[in-house]
């Protein structure tokens, strides 16, 4: 049996940064929150605890502690709040989600109809839409788009989509509008582990997809593998029944931009296990497949 990863599998750039932040951060104050978790990942959360990076829901909760804003950013009133209470901020805000906070504002400024191809309800996309002050057209995909007619609109995009999704979206409006913007906001780190995993993915007899249920770019890879071959979501070791392996030759790994190197090494030895193979390994790159690009 052979057990692979995909390419650029595990954190992104942007992951990597917040963490860096919060880490440095904590060691020069005795607590310190984060509002929200810093990064979609429960176990990367939980470990942050460990080093007194404590995560609060709510601004009521902060009670006067340097607070750090975490990868995906948060509504422009909250940090408008945080800024009122004389709150201590550190922006670990991923540059891109930035960018595209801008982009934004100035489609909207520009007299652009604002159009985000995203979840709704995911806070990257709840705080991008707080940089608009008129309406905006939030849709899952083109089809959500109904009937509605537009004369000039701005189309951005949640940083985690797929770039098919966004085309998708632009064909369906070209006939729709009498002008249009686009900026592909989609960051570069999400379409490489997409690219990455579709590939293992064509190759595989089954895929395990390792990272948080609630993060937005694992549930985009699993969705991208479900598509071609039987998929599991996972975030730790201990999910894994040993069933899944029986009678697969090729068995295909990822992970989500959030996913911390640990819980793969884990995964992956937990696999070997299930399938009689005695090696461990202690780290990512000793994964057949790996490669940071
Ligand atoms: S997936 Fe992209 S936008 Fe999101 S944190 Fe990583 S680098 Fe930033």
């Amino acid at each position: 049996m052979n057990v692979r990863i995909a390419k650029n599998s595990g954190f992104c750039f942007g992951v990597k940064r917040a963490i860096k932040i919060a880490l440095i951060t904590s060691t020069e104050n005795h607590e310190i929150v984060t509002l929200g978790p810093l990064i979609h990942n429960p176990q990367m959360v939980a470990k942050l605890e460990e080093e007194d990076i404590i995560k609060v829901d709510s601004i009521d909760q902060i009670n006067k502690r340097p607070t750090i804003i975490r990868s995906h950013g948060v509504k422009k009133e909250i940090l408008d709040e945080l800024i009122k209470n004389d709150i201590e901020i550190i922006n670990a805000t991923c540059p891109y989600v930035s960018k595209t906070q801008d982009y934004a504002q100035s489609l909207s400024e520009d007299g652009y109809e604002l159009i985000i191809l995203g979840d709704r309800n995911h806070p990257e996309v709840e705080a991008l839409r707080s940089y608009v002050e008129q309406e905006v057209t939030i849709v899952a995909n083109a089809d959500e788009l109904g009937d509605k007619q537009f004369k000039k609109v701005g189309i951005i995009s949640q940083t985690t989509r797929r770039v098919e999704d966004l085309q998708d979206l632009v064909t369906k409006l070209v006939t729709r509008c009498h002008e249009m913007r686009v900026i592909n906001t989609i960051c570069n780190a999400t379409t490489i582990r997409q690219n990455s995993t579709l590939e293992l993915a064509k190759e595989s007899d089954v895929m395990i997809v390792i990272g948080g249920k609630n993060s937005s770019n694992t549930k985009m890879l699993a969705k991208i593998c479900e598509s071609l071959v039987k998929t599991h979501h996972i975030e730790i070791a201990d999910e894994i029944d040993d069933k899944w392996f029986k009678h697969k030759q090729n068995i295909g790994l990822t992970a989500g931009a959030s996913t911390p190197d640990w819980v793969i090494v884990e995964v992956y030895n937990k696999i070997l296990e299930c399938i009689g193979n005695i090696n461990k390994i202690d780290n990512i790159e000793d994964i057949p497949g790996f490669k940071e690009e």
